[in-house]
């Protein structure tokens, strides 16, 4: 085993990524077999010729594979209802990570949509990259929340997803006006950060541009101001929108919403392992010696540079987490599975949370049916739950957490939350018209 194999192999035992990997391995095959990259040195009539025949071969190939894959997910969640069933599914067999699935994915559809906006088949040199997969994957998932069902809930992460990472929601951001269109569609909106502030007005500093949005809003109705909350610290402070508050943002008290599990994690568990965490963190800056400082916190504790033009190694961040994580996990509070928590790498810092996101999704799952005991919905289930979020593979991947309570999508950058949000909106509108 080479030493970069093991080192990647320690970060992704359970990863998403790696159904991601095995799908291009998949792909790599017809590119190898079908692409002509000598075509270029063809004369100009007849190359043009083999190009589009070439890109109508990858195409049909690529499909084809994309189909099958779809009818092995449906397969796969076949087995995932059927308790009777103790085998697992030909997709559990090859891909053992492989987690649930809370709605089919027309891949194959998804596969040309995104085949149209990237030329995918087109490409003699560079095969289907992972990219290019975790873009099918999403418009799979978004076609899926609005076709074979209705997307009730949207829950955002902060940092890389609405803004920069480190920035603020600006009011000329591209994101605010497509978040208002989803309120006024009702869908319900929960930004699920790990951004961890006791006060508003630290949230309305990281979200004013949308907050001011939605408060000089002429045309959301009392009931859709009401659809969006700040979920912070993963799942440990619930702010709700709020226009005659000076922040735009109310607190909720903790007993208003914690779910009967969260009631149940004990004060001193939560103090004994952030003292856990502490103590490794510091012997981590101590050891890797990082350029860093310990932040402690009532819900969590980290590290952060000791000045913000400061970049800490990305594998120092990395051996950080894996290390804090294992520490955490054989403790004697660790070992209790008493309180959950979530280690993760922010890019620039580390931090380790009491709960993580899959346990602030499902606050915000519960949330709204609360808020509206005589809607319709009752608490919303994943099928009908979309997170949008960064983290899906670097140590600790605090989004990946989401995957286990609702549908996700994968994105790199703000950028990439915009046009995800224009093919939902384009698919919502199809099947509102
Ligand atoms: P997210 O991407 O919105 O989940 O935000 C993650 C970032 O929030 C981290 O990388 C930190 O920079 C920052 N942050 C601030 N306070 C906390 C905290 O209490 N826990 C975790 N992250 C925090
Ligand atoms: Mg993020």
């Amino acid at each position: 085993m080479t030493t970069r194999y093991r080192v990647e192999y320690a970060l992704k035992t359970h990863r998403r990524d790696q159904f991601i990997e095995w799908t291009k391995a998949l792909l790599a095959v017809p590119f190898v077999l079908y692409s002509q990259p000598h075509g270029v040195f063809e004369d100009p009539d007849s190359s043009v010729n083999t190009l589009s025949q070439t890109r109508e071969e990858a195409h049909r190939r690529y499909s084809e594979i994309f189909r099958d894959l779809e009818a092995m997910i449906d397969d796969h969640i076949a087995h995932q209802n059927d308790a009777e069933n103790l085998f697992p599914s030909k997709l559990k067999l090859l891909v053992p990570s492989v987690g649930p699935f809370f709605t089919r994915l027309p891949l194959e559809a998804a596969f040309k949509f995104q085949d149209n906006k990237r030329y995918i088949s087109s490409r003699r040199f560079v095969s289907p990259s992972f990219n290019d997969i975790r873009l099918i994957l999403n418009s799979a998932q978004i076609m899926a929340v609005t076709t074979y069902g209705t997307l009730q809930l949207a829950t955002f992460d902060g940092d890389v997803t609405l803004y920069d990472d480190g920035q603020s929601l600006e009011p000329t951001s591209p994101v605010i006006p497509r978040l208002l269109d989803l309120l006024r569609k009702n869908v319900k909106i929960g930004i699920v950060t790990a951004a961890g502030y006791t006060s508003a007005d630290r949230y309305y500093a990281r979200l004013h541009g949308l907050l001011d949005a939605m408060a000089n809003s002429a045309d959301l109705t009392p009931s859709q101001k009401q659809s969006l909350v700040v979920m912070g610290g993963e799942a440990n402070y619930l702010f709700e929108f709020d226009s005659s508050s000076p922040h735009l943002l109310s607190p909720v008290p903790r007993q208003h919403w914690l779910t009967p599990e969260m009631a149940a994690w004990n004060e001193q568990d939560i103090t004994q392992l952030l003292d856990v965490a502490e103590a490794a963190l510091r012997d981590c800056i101590k050891t890797l010696n990082l350029p860093a400082t310990l932040m402690r916190k009532d819900r969590a504790v980290g590290i952060i540079p000791t000045s913000p033009e400061i970049r800490i190694p990305r594998e120092s961040l990395e051996e950080t987490v894996l290390l804090v994580q294992k520490i955490l996990e054989l403790s004697t509070v660790g070992r209790s599975r008493r309180v959950p928590f979530c280690a993760f790498n922010g890019g620039r810092d580390v931090f380790v949370d009491i709960g993580d996101k899959s346990w602030g999704v499902t606050v915000c799952q519960r949330w709204f049916s609360q808020k509206e005991p005589s809607g319709p919905h009752g608490i919303i289930k994943g099928e009908n739950t979309l997170h949008v979020g960064d983290q899906f593979l670097s140590a600790g991947a605090n989004d990946f957490r989401a995957r286990s309570v609702g549908t996700t999508a994968w994105i790199a950058s703000p950028a990439e939350t915009v046009e995800l949000l224009d093919e939902l909106a384009e698919l919502m509108g199809k099947k509102m018209s």
